[in-house]
């Protein structure tokens, strides 16, 4: 699918759950959310078919995030129905990992092909802190499982949060000299109702190249990626920047999103949501909807003249 800019789509994002087993500061607000009634809930089967109809539309890569995906009852089944889709060439998953030890072979044997996990902080009571109670040996270890069940390469997203990990730059850093890891930072975006609680705590990605001197920058091979990859000399694995807020990167934007309720979204950072829960179950033709979204895909966010939106981003799902 073309878009009216001219972006190829292909590249779909379904969050399967609002549910968490952590409460991150800068992503789950204080009091919790409202949890979307259970009907309301796209069932799998019903995941699959929508997703079936983006893979017959041209989309080519499915994430499976959340909330968190791996406390989705049968989320192995999921992902075990979505691999198989003929035409779909990559099947992703964003996690925080705590569940992952457990997991890691599963997903592998059911198809999965790469996997994303969330690690702010190397420091196991920094970690309690920012995720409101988890336990770092339990993301280490998945780590450790999801690497020796071939999940490669492996990445993982780091939050940059002013006065919380600026200081852990250089370690993320080192992660990547001798394994094939790939460490991405992530500038930090206010947004749903925590959005108050990032925006003093933001900071460019800059501070990583201003930081270390010795990175190289290195090609991306997927054009369509929001990362800019650099290396260590002799590094194996790489360093990432995503850089939403100090360098937009929305004229190469291939993604749709999918909500666990079933709302399509064609910008993270739009309010405007379509229905196609309701649309699958009235038998509307959704096909034609996805047309229609993706047609009306917008150029760009507004979020520097502080465009944010209501939606938090445990409902959406990164
Ligand atoms: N629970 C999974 C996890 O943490 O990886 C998947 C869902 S989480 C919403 C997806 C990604 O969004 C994570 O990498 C998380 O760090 C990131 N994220 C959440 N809130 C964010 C924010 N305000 N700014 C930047 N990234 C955010
Ligand atoms: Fe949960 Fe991921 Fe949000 Fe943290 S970032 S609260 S792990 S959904």
């Amino acid at each position: 699918m073309i878009d009216s800019y001219g972006r190829r789509i292909n590249y779909l994002r379904i969050s399967v759950t609002d549910l968490c087993n952590l409460r991150c500061r800068y992503c789950m607000p204080e009091k919790g959310i409202k949890k979307i009634n259970y009907e309301n809930i796209l069932r799998l089967e019903e995941i699959v078919t929508i997703s079936q109809e983006f893979v017959a539309l041209g989309v080519d890569k499915i994430r499976i995030t959340g909330g968190e995906p791996l406390v989705r009852k049968n989320i192995l089944k999921l992902v075990e129905d979505t691999a198989k889709l003929k035409g779909l060439k990559e099947l992703a998953m964003t996690t925080n990992g705590t569940l992952l030890r457990e997991y890691a072979a599963d997903l592998k044997n059911a198809g999965l092909n790469r996997i994303n996990i969330s690690l702010d902080t190397l420091n196991p009571m920094k970690y309690r802190h920012i995720t409101k109670g988890g336990r770092l040996k339990d993301v280490l270890a998945g780590i450790e499982k999801a690497k020796a069940a071939g999940l490669l390469p492996l990445k993982l997203n780091v939050v940059l949060i002013k006065g919380f990990n600026d200081n852990e730059i250089e370690d993320f850093i080192k992660l990547t000299q001798h394994e094939e890891i790939d460490v991405r930072f992530i500038e930090l975006m206010p947004i749903g109702e925590v959005r108050h609680w990032s925006l003093n705590k933001y900071l460019s990605n800059n501070i990583i190249l201003e930081k270390s001197k010795e990175l190289i920058s290195v090609k991306n091979e997927d054009t369509a990626s929001p990362a800019q990859y650099f290396k260590l000399p002799d590094g194996k694995g790489r360093v990432g920047l995503i850089n939403p807020i100090s360098c937009k990167f929305c004229s190469k934007c291939n993604r749709i999103r999918l909500t666990a309720d079933g709302k399509l979204k064609n910008c993270l950072h739009s309010n405007e949501e379509i229905d196609l829960r309701n649309a699958l179950r009235n038998e509307e033709d959704i096909k034609k909807i996805i047309i229609n979204l993706v047609n009306n895909k917008p150029k760009e966010h507004k979020l520097e003249q502080g465009d944010y939106i209501d939606r938090n981003m445990i409902a959406i799902g990164g």
